[in-house]
């Protein structure tokens, strides 16, 4: 089935949309995005995508293409055209065009692109046998809260993870403290049984699912702590997994070649997917 893609009001065939060659996006990473879970053709935690992209595109001073209605209407219709019911949308805004110099002019007309694309179901037994983390050192700016598509630090270490087999890499300040994952908020239970992510700050991004998760643990009266962890503290946590509108929640049973329990999804972390499986559904 062909892709359509959106790109600065028009719908295209995904292989033949383009942008310019002096897009500031493409140039310099001036531009910030979202992806937005869709499950039975609804966005999932859409007020949250949208508040967050208004405070990344306010935090850069980019001006927004268009106000919520419109925007939550081309999305809407992308999905439509692309004929699938589970999956992601894709949504990139960025400074716009002008002649290549590192000030720009104030009023420039952002850029909107977007592209969705389905999502193959999960299976049982892939989130029961969990994924491999490794660590490494964070060297990523100071503004990780701001959902930029500058992603150079995040993309070479998850290829980096790749490379070691593992799935994920988890980044480490230099209090040798996790912050989060290259493309996903990280989560252990420690050993006192309390579910543990970091606190919010410029540190991390502000994760959807993250809040949602920490929505869930509170109607099932799981206590959680919003704080970092190290890495022995992860490396000797009861369970662990990560957080993120593609993964939902991923079960991690090594980090850094340490087995995590059992060395299998841990119980606490499949009720709370179910429990997200529930709120998605
Ligand atoms: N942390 C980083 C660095 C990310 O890139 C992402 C998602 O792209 C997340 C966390 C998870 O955010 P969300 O739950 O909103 O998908």
């Amino acid at each position: 089935m062909s892709r359509i893609a959106y790109v600065n009001g028009r719908y295209v065939g995904h292989g033949e949309a383009r942008v310019h060659i002096e897009d500031r996006g493409y140039q310099f990473s001036d531009g910030v995005y979202e992806v937005i879970l869709v499950q039975n053709g609804k966005l999932i935690d859409e007020d949250a995508h949208h508040q967050r992209l208004q405070k990344s595109l306010k935090s850069l001073g980019i001006n927004a293409p268009m106000k919520r209605g419109p925007l939550t209407q081309v999305i809407n219709q992308l999905i439509k055209r692309n004929k699938f019911s589970n999956g992601i949308v894709y949504i990139q805004i960025t400074r716009g065009v002008a002649p290549r110099e590192h000030s720009f002019p104030i009023n420039l007309k952002p850029s909107l692109v977007m592209t969705a694309r389905r999502l193959p179901p999960k299976s049982q037994s892939a989130i029961e046998a969990g994924v491999k983390v490794i660590t490494l050192e964070d060297i990523r700016w100071k503004r990780c809260d701001i959902k930029t598509v500058s992603l150079l630090p995040n993309i070479l270490g998850k290829q980096k993870a790749r490379e070691q087999g593992a799935y994920e890499a988890w980044m480490v300040d230099e209090n040798r403290l996790i912050t989060e994952g290259t493309s996903t908020n990280a989560w252990i239970v420690s050993s006192d049984g309390a579910l543990v992510t970091s606190e919010l700050g410029s540190h991390i991004l502000s994760g959807v699912t993250r809040k949602t998760f920490i929505q869930i643990a509170a109607e099932l009266n799981i206590p959680y702590e919003e704080r970092q962890f190290s890495v022995e503290e992860a490396e000797n946590s009861r369970e662990a997994f990560f957080t993120s509108s593609t993964s939902f929640l991923t079960p991690v049973t090594e980090i850094n070649g340490k087995v995590i329990g059992n060395g299998k999804a841990g119980s606490l972390s499949l009720s709370l997917l179910n429990s997200y499986f529930n709120y998605i559904n």
